[in-house]
């Protein structure tokens, strides 16, 4: 059994984390936390799954490091300054590991695997991601990684910069910049998350499109970290594409 404690657990995806290790026949939830609860309530846990907020989930991630336990991390906002800082967290703590992954859902990860082999072949990309209207940081920090990545792509293969004439513009029309990907970002009743990479080129256009229809969507792939993060090979993995046998998008 292993056993797994949860930060944020009254939040909307820590409700559901709850739910699922509950169910699941080879887990032991040790306690659910919330912001107003004691840490200590996980100390006797193998792992701990965080989904709060950008601004506590560092001092989250630094508190389980010195303690043993494995961290699960679906928290958005790690740049690579607080990369960084979870790596010099983990210096001294040799057995500590920690997943940090932007999007646990499963078929997420393939769009921005697929996202990454189309880049090469189209002049132009931008994203559209939509969200619900509570989400707090915008763009999503899944929108920014497949920006970062499909950059990345398009930089191996030496692509030339995308066609732009805009020469004037309201601030916000043409989107954030992200490695030179526009990112739009829609925040809307009604909606979950949901997102198109969107390629064209002459004649022909290509659209990536994930649409997550439930947080529970997002457990297999957070059941799946918790279950292999103990035996990963490095201390700090970010993404969930060494656990799917995918090759690493990067950070
Ligand atoms: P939410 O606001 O519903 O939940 C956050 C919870 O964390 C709240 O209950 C809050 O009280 C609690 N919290 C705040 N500080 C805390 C602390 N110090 N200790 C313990 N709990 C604390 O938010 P949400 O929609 O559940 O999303 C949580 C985070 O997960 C966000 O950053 C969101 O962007 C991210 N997210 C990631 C994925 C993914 O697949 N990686 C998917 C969905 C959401």
């Amino acid at each position: 059994m292993i056993r797994v404690g949860v930060f944020g657990a009254q939040g909307r995806m820590g409700a559901e984390v709850v739910r699922a290790v509950q169910g699941a026949a080879d887990m032991e939830l040790v306690a659910g936390v919330d912001a107003a609860d004691d840490r200590e309530q996980v100390s006797g846990a193998d792992v701990v799954v965080d989904f709060t907020t950008p601004d506590v989930v560092l001092d989250n991630v630094r508190w389980l490091v010195e303690r043993g336990i494995h961290a699960v991390v679906g928290t958005s906002g790690f740049d690579e300054a607080k990369l960084t800082e979870v790596r010099a967290a983990l210096t001294g703590h040799p057995g500590a590991r920690v997943l940090i992954a932007p999007n646990f859902g499963i078929a997420a990860v393939l769009m921005m695997h697929f996202a990454a082999k189309a880049a090469p072949y189209f002049e132009s990309v931008e994203i559209v991601e939509t969200h619900h209207p509570n989400k707090v940081d915008a763009p999503s920090g899944t929108a920014s990684r497949t920006a970062q990545v499909v950059a990345q792509a398009r930089a191996n293969a030496m692509a030339e910069p995308m066609p732009d004439a805009t020469t004037s513009e309201l601030p916000g029309a043409r989107g954030a910049e992200v490695d030179g990907v526009r990112v739009h970002a829609l925040r809307m009743a009604g909606h979950i998350a949901h997102q198109e990479v969107v390629f064209g080129t002459h004649g022909e256009i290509l659209t990536v499109r994930h649409d997550s229809m439930n947080r529970e969507s997002f457990m297999p792939g957070v059941l799946l970290g918790v279950r292999e993060v103990a035996g990963l090979p490095e201390q700090l993995t970010v993404g969930l594409e060494p656990l799917l046998g995918l090759p690493p998008t990067g950070e």
